[in-house]
């Protein structure tokens, strides 16, 4: 029989990990629904021409997308990331704006697999569309700032560029590539290729021979028109109100070609710097309309909750939740005390495990020890007799008798109350 193992990329998470993505997912919820973002659900394939807008020269479209030709001979591609998503769905469905959405969710890339990089990938995020203030750039940079914070991280930088509008973007294009191209004998061919293609991705090389050139080309900053500075200004002063510690960074483009003006990334410094960007996002106040919707501004962020949760076990924060039960049921008659006694519990609101198999009072004593439970049941031929439970503190060792009918008072005292698993009538 073969063996089957994961694909290259993708990764089996196993209890207790799986918990802790919950929690992850469950504090970035309350993060930002704090602020009115409701959660959006896109599906995970997509025409493949959706993800086609979010640049053709990138190569999240041109090397790593997942597409394929369905049954039905439809060209649709698995989602390498949501904000194309969520833009479809806004010229689909033309919600009032501001609209304010969250996303988790699984994205693919077929990228080279390595630590901190996957095929299958998580990511938490938000978009906000409809509005051009400046305010609403802080208000999304802040929560993803407070996010971090909440994790407990405190090694993360926060990394801010302007990308300016429209016109202000082909400028400067056009002058990095003089530039480059004068430049052309000093660069890495693999510079020289990107260059041929986009003059604004050879500034994401992290080749040390592309440095030098790097680091004398052109900057953003001289490009920008009066608005698009002004926007900036307003975003920065923003963050400083809101004592968000920030760089200005004008060699950050980010990986995808829909940035417009602000643009920020989010890099944790306790990962090697191969795969140190937690997250980051910007302003794309041309993608609504390239998907066929209204001219609609938009901005937003997405956060990796993989290497998130790299940069957490970096830090030695948000560790896995151990995972334990209130009540483990030892039952030496013949197991059918443990199935109603579990299942009353369930219905009451506590949760509860027991052991299998008839095993010995010894070996469901380990399994109760194991469980992380507060409490052992014990149910013997004494206890039957005289309708009650022993219940034996796991902490202390201490063991009382309490009436069968007492049970869920006792609990209710020792553990708090619950809220009964019922449903609603
Ligand atoms: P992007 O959608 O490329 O702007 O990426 C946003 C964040 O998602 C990055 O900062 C990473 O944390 C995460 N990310 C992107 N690609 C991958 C990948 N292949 N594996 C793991 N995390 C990723």
């Amino acid at each position: 029989m073969p063996s089957f193992q994961t694909s290259p990329g993708t990764r089996d998470i196993l209890p207790p990990d799986a918990a802790r993505w919950r929690e992850f997912n469950a504090i970035f919820a309350d993060t930002v629904e704090a602020a009115g973002y409701g959660c959006i659900i896109p599906p995970i394939f997509e025409d493949a021409a959706v993800f086609h807008r979010i640049g053709e020269a990138t190569d999240v479209v041109s090397k790593e997308m997942y597409d394929f030709q369905d049954k039905g001979g439809r060209h649709v591609s698995l989602r390498p990331e949501q904000t194309a998503s969520v833009c479809r769905a806004y010229a689909q469905h033309r919600p009032t704006t501001p609209w304010k959405v969250w996303y988790t969710g699984p994205n693919f890339r077929y990228e080279k697999a390595q630590a901190g990089r996957y095929r299958q990938f998580d990511q938490v995020g938000i978009e906000a569309l409809g509005v051009h203030d400046s305010a609403l750039d802080v208000e999304v940079i802040a929560l993803a700032w407070k996010f971090y914070q909440r994790l407990g991280l405190l090694n993360v930088q926060l990394f801010i560029n302007s990308l300016g509008d429209d016109g202000d973007r082909e400028r400067y294009v056009e002058a990095l590539r003089e530039y480059f191209l004068s430049h052309a004998d000093a660069l890495t061919p693999e510079a020289r290729q990107t260059l041929d293609k986009n003059p604004l991705r050879v500034l994401d090389s992290k080749r040390q021979g592309d440095a030098e050139i790097i680091a004398g080309a052109p900057k953003i900053t001289a490009f920008l028109s009066a608005s698009a500075s002004q926007h900036f200004e307003e975003v920065l002063e923003g963050l400083r109100v809101l004592d968000i510690p920030f760089t200005q960074n004008e060699l950050l483009v980010r990986g995808l070609d829909y940035y417009r003006r602000t643009t920020f990334e989010f890099v944790s410094t306790a990962l090697e710097s191969a795969q140190n960007a937690v997250g980051g996002g910007g302003r794309y106040d041309g993608l609504v309309k390239d998907l066929g919707g209204p001219d609609t501004p938009g901005i937003g962020f997405a956060l990796g909750l993989d290497r998130t949760l790299l940069a957490c076990d970096a830090e030695g924060v948000f560790g896995a939740p151990k995972s334990s039960v209130d009540v483990f049921v030892v039952d030496v008659v013949d197991g059918t005390y443990a199935l109603s006694v579990t299942s009353a519990l369930h219905d009451a609101g506590y949760s509860a495990d027991r052991a299998f198999d008839s095993r010995s009072m010894k070996a469901q004593m380990k399994s109760a020890d194991r469980s992380g439970a507060r409490f052992a049941i014990i149910i013997a031929q004494d206890e039957v007799a005289s309708g009650s439970y022993t219940i034996r503190d796991m902490t202390s060792a201490q063991q009382q008798l309490v009436a069968k009918g007492d049970l869920v008072e006792f609990l209710t005292r020792n553990l708090g109350a619950r809220t009964p698993r019922r449903h609603p009538s």
